[in-house]
C-alpha cells in the first residue's frame, strides 16, 4: 500500500507564508482591503458534508466550490462538490469545468457568488501547498483545505488568498499568500 506521503508528495511542499508568483494569470481581481475578512461562517452540516466527501475520496483529492450570498460573502450558503478531473488526482485537483460553468451561472442568476473552493490533501497536510499558492489567482478567494489519511479526516482549515502588489510601485510580480480564517459555526443563510 502506498504511504500517505508518497501518495501526495507533489502537493506537500508548501508552507504558509509569502511567496512571489507570476501575476500573469491573475483574473477577477477583487478588492480585499475593507472590513474584517478573517472570520468565515460555515455551518457544521456543510463542513461535515465536505469532510465526508474528503474521507470518501481518499486517496484521491476531493474538490468543489463554496457559494455565498453577495450580501454576506463571509457566510457560506452552499457547497458544490465537483469531480476531480486532474490527470493525477492522487496529487492535485482540477474542478470539472462543467461544474465551474454551472455553479458560476447559477450563482449569478440567484444573487450569489462563488467565494471559494475546497479540496483535500490525502497526505495529511492541512497547509496550502506551493501548487495551491500558484493557483490562488483570485484575491480574497477562500480556500478550505481538508487533511485526510487512510483513517479519515485529520484536520481542516479555511484560508483566504491575498495578493499584495509590490511596494515599489512598479508592475510586476504580485506576492500571493494565504491567511488563515477563523471558522464560526452558523446558519448558512
Ligand atoms: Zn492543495
Amino acid at each position: 500500500m502506498l504511504t500517505a506521503n508518497r501518495v501526495c508528495a507533489g502537493d506537500q511542499t508548501g508552507q504558509e507564508g509569502q511567496d512571489k508568483q507570476d501575476s500573469g494569470s491573475m483574473t477577477n481581481q477583487k478588492a480585499c482591503d475593507t472590513g474584517d475578512h478573517s472570520a468565515v461562517i460555515l455551518s457544521a452540516d456543510l463542513h461535515q458534508e465536505m469532510c465526508n466527501l474528503a474521507a470518501m475520496q481518499w486517496p484521491e483529492e476531493c474538490c468543489g466550490l463554496l457559494v455565498a450570498s453577495k450580501q454576506t460573502p463571509n457566510r457560506i450558503r452552499r457547497v458544490v462538490a465537483a469531480r476531480n478531473v486532474a490527470d493525477d488526482p492522487l496529487r492535485t485537483f482540477e474542478i470539472d469545468p462543467q461544474t465551474l460553468i454551472d455553479t458560476y451561472r447559477l450563482a449569478r442568476q440567484s444573487g450569489d457568488e462563488v467565494v471559494g473552493c475546497f479540496h483535500s490533501h490525502p497526505n495529511g497536510s492541512v497547509l496550502p501547498s506551493t501548487t495551491d499558492r500558484g493557483r490562488a489567482d483570485v484575491d480574497g478567494f477562500l480556500w478550505l483545505i481538508i487533511a485526510t489519511d487512510n483513517s479519515g479526516v485529520l484536520d481542516s482549515r479555511m484560508y483566504r488568498a491575498h495578493h499584495q502588489k509590490p511596494t515599489n510601485g512598479q508592475d510586476g510580480d504580485v506576492i500571493r499568500y494565504f491567511r488563515r480564517c477563523v471558522l464560526t459555526d452558523g446558519n448558512p443563510s
